[in-house]
């Protein structure tokens, strides 16, 4: 009979599948882009998924879209990604972190490299805590400045102008080309995840701090049966989000990413599960239904012209030829 892996198995191939799903669109962007700068004569239109890069953008577009009714033109696609990366978050706790994005994917690599070393701490809850701090400062700080602050008029300004039509081309560069001092943070980072997991996610991601907060408020959690519950702990030490699983009974923390690894751990069949409401999931819900949302939004946009932008492919190479200097 067909066994399911375990909940650490399916995440893993949801993650790499993922993942190489954005290599593939890293590469039909580097095409894109190639075009764009002069330096290929067949045009390759630029894949919508790489404008989920711009998290600070979609915020401006979705601010707009709240204040004004109207679809983001020149980056649709990324609004259409922060749609549904909230809407996941809403209704499926932080899935995206644990399944989708490349930097958790890189987290949990490390964390479990980590782990293999010997070197894998988790801080106190006090500190924890402590240090969860400054990503809402950064979150707050962006509600602040593009949430209240910003009118419609001062986001289509930004919108509107050469910068924000190649913004993606300039994230691109910043990681083909990354100067030495985002070298030595990376590594810092890299080296500091080994220690204590999902360092940046924890620490400073304001995306993953949003996320946070709108989970808080859905209907998914870890719940724990206390009844059939031995107390071994191994949940709460399975947990890379050093979420304290095994005294909850529902877990509804915002640093949970729903990865579901407290569940693989338990050593009580039926103990832990994931719960929405009344009704009980299968752990790979969250991995799934985290991955059939985007996909959804993606076709319902797409069907609804929401997907591509409208700029003329002459217009955006022009953009480009202006903006990096390339003499047009
Ligand atoms: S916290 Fe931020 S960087 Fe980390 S997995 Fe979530 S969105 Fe990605
Ligand atoms: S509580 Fe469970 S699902 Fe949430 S982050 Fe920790 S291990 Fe993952
Ligand atoms: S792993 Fe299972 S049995 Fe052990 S403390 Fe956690 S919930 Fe209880």
């Amino acid at each position: 009979m067909f066994r399911l892996p375990p909940p650490s198995r399916c995440r893993l191939a949801i993650q790499a599948g993922f993942a190489l799903f954005l290599v593939w669109v890293a590469v039909r962007f580097h095409e894109h882009v190639s075009w764009a700068m002069g330096q290929m004569s067949a045009y390759t239109p630029k894949p919508g998924a790489v404008e989920g890069f711009l998290p600070i953008a979609a915020f401006m577009s979705f601010k707009r879209l709240l204040v004004t009714g109207e679809y983001d033109p020149v980056h649709p696609a990324g609004l259409t990604i922060f749609i549904a990366i909230m809407l996941m978050a809403w209704l499926l706790r932080k899935g995206f972190c644990g399944h989708l994005c490349p930097v958790g994917l890189a987290s949990s690599l490390l964390e479990k490299a980590g782990r293999r070393l010997g070197i894998r701490r988790q801080p106190g809850p006090r500190l924890a805590r402590v240090l969860t701090l400054p990503k809402y400062i950064v979150l707050g700080g962006f509600v602040w400045f593009i949430g209240v602050r910003m009118g419609a008029g001062e986001i289509e300004a930004f919108m509107f102008a050469p910068y924000n039509f190649v913004a993606d081309t300039k994230m691109l560069h910043f990681f083909m080309s990354p100067s030495t001092t985002t070298l030595a943070v990376v590594a810092g980072l890299m080296v500091g995840s080994l220690v204590m997991p999902f360092l940046w996610c924890r620490v400073l991601c304001p995306y993953g701090a949003l996320l946070g907060l709108l989970a808080k408020v859905g209907p998914t959690a870890i719940t724990r049966d206390a009844t059939s519950c031995v107390g071994c702990g191994r949940c709460a030490r399975a947990c890379p989000a050093g979420v304290p699983v095994d005294t909850s009974t529902r877990v509804n923390a915002a640093e949970c990413m729903g990865c579901t690894e407290c569940v693989g751990a338990c050593p009580v069949t039926g103990c832990l599960s994931v719960r929405t409401l009344r009704w009980r999931l299968p752990h790979w819900a969250i991995g799934v239904g985290c991955l059939a949302l985007l996909v959804v939004l993606r076709l319902a946009a797409g069907h609804y012209g929401l997907w591509d932008a409208t700029t003329p492919p002459e217009m955006l190479r022009r953009f480009h030829m202006m903006v990096f200097g390339m003499g047009g």
